[in-house]
């Protein structure tokens, strides 16, 4: 992403401090965002400002020995928006462009996100600000290593609890969870999710985020009553999330029109062989190039015409710039922040519907929740009860949001957002403000 200009932050006046740290394109979308449901659910003054600005963070600065010998300054970040839910749960992202205005803005969105979806944690989210295609392994693993040394005395399993985001996966997991087992003395499987099944992570983990986004769509379909197999589906990525997207809904006989990734994009009105381009996609590193499509420039797959669009790569891609071309009649925001606040308007005005991320890309986080209770508890769950669970939990907030859009005459992201925030800020009016 681009630098941010400097935006006023229209801090009111209970909020003495400017909040200058905060100020990027994501944060002040995400506080647009609060602010918008905020008027709506007329908080008061206190209320606003107890929950406006991330309540704690730490950057550190991250000497790592290069393979070459050298030494290189990496910066990490880790932002815990609020410590009333519980302890913090959220990502960690290694990628070039990290920030900590960014770190907040996903810190705010995850706590939104966990409260939708009934978990108990307030949100978190940080990372490494680096290019892991530019580095070995081993450059990754110290830099993992020495991001939880440098973190101790903000995370742990009762306090914060990281799990993978872009850039990371259940490798860097695995590293976390050796390097804060080793600091305390015995082994901590609850101090992260996102880990390998054989080192206590959940089966599905890997899946969840892409399942919960189809039981999410599932479940609106049915409200519709338009059937899957009618859907022509174009998706935004190809990594984590949008490739299980893809693969469930192909499995499920809707016809994936158009697939697009960092590399390129691809389209087949007739629908494309999802498991055929997911093969393609891992012998050539992108799915430009699948013989069994087009290939079409990267971002034109956001203007295809098609049902149902999902955003599963970036933040920022439906902006004002486009929002008037897109092509579908649903927006499934599998990504974190992909439609901007001005986007939203348009896409408003216009009858497309969208289904907002803290609601559709939960079934990450509502997984790594199971796997955090079954590491607490000592007690594995079956593949089948942790799919079930899932499916139950994306339905069950789905629900709340399609009646408190329709009590309050709002869209589905205020009425998600007007769900979470709610809890929150009825939580954190009981816990009162210390001292
Ligand atoms: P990933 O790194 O595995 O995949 C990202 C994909 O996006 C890759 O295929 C990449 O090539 C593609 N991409 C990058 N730039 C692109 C562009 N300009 N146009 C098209 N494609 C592009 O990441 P992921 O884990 O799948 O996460 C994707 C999104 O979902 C992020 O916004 C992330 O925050 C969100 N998310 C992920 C999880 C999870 O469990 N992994 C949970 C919740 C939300």
């Amino acid at each position: 992403m681009s630098a941010s200009p400097a935006v006023a932050l229209d801090i009111p006046s209970a909020t003495p401090s400017g909040g200058a740290e905060w100020n990027c394109e994501l944060y002040q979308m995400a506080r647009t965002q609060f602010q918008r449901v905020a008027r709506r659910l007329e908080l008061d003054d206190d209320e606003f400002t107890r929950l406006v600005e991330p309540r704690r963070s730490l950057v550190v600065n991250l000497p790592i020995r290069m393979d070459s010998g050298k030494l290189v300054n990496f910066t990490g970040y880790r932002v815990q928006h609020i410590l009333t839910m519980g302890p913090t749960k959220g990502g960690l992202r290694y990628a070039p462009d990290l920030t900590l205005g960014q770190c907040g803005a996903l810190a705010m969105l995850m706590t939104w996100k966990c409260a939708l979806l009934g978990l108990p944690y307030g949100g978190a989210k940080g990372g490494v600000r680096c290019d892991p295609q530019l580095l070995s392994a081993e450059e990754i693993e110290r830099i993992t290593r020495r991001y939880v040394a440098e973190m101790h005395p903000i995370i742990g399993p009762n306090e914060d609890i990281p799990a993978p985001d872009m850039g990371t996966g259940e490798r860097e997991m695995a590293w976390y969870y050796d390097t804060y087992s080793q600091a305390v003395g015995h082994s901590v499987p609850a101090s992260v999710t996102g880990k390998p099944v054989a080192l206590g992570g959940t089966v599905g983990r890997q899946r969840a985020t892409g399942l919960g986004v189809v039981f999410a769509l599932e479940a609106v379909l049915e409200r519709e009553q338009r059937p899957i197999e009618d859907q022509r589906v174009a998706i935004q990525g190809f990594g984590n999330v949008g490739a299980v997207v893809a693969s469930e809904l192909h499995a499920r006989g809707a016809k994936v029109v158009g697939l697009s990734d960092a590399g390129g994009a691809i389209v087949c009105p007739a629908g494309i062989d999802v498991p055929a381009a997911a093969e393609w996609h891992l012998e050539h590193g992108s799915v430009e190039g699948f013989a069994g499509a087009e290939t079409i420039a990267r971002d034109e797959l956001l203007e295809l015409a098609c049902d149902v669009f999902v955003p599963a790569a970036l933040e920022h891609q439906i902006t004002e710039a486009n929002a008037g071309r897109l092509r579908c009649r649903l927006v499934a925001e599998a990504a974190n922040g992909p439609t901007t606040p001005a986007a939203d308007e348009i896409l408003a005005r216009r009858g497309v519907t969208v289904l907002p991320d803290i609601l559709v890309s939960g079934g990450g986080v509502t997984v790594s929740y199971f796997e955090w209770v079954q590491a607490h508890q000592k007690y594995v769950w079956t593949a089948a009860e942790i799919r079930e669970r899932l499916r139950t939990q994306m339905r069950q907030a789905l629900a709340e949001v399609v009646a408190t859009s329709g009590q309050l005459d709002v869209d589905f992201r205020t009425g998600a957002l007007a769900v979470a925030v709610r809890r929150v800020a009825e939580t954190a009016k009981l816990r009162a403000v210390f001292p």
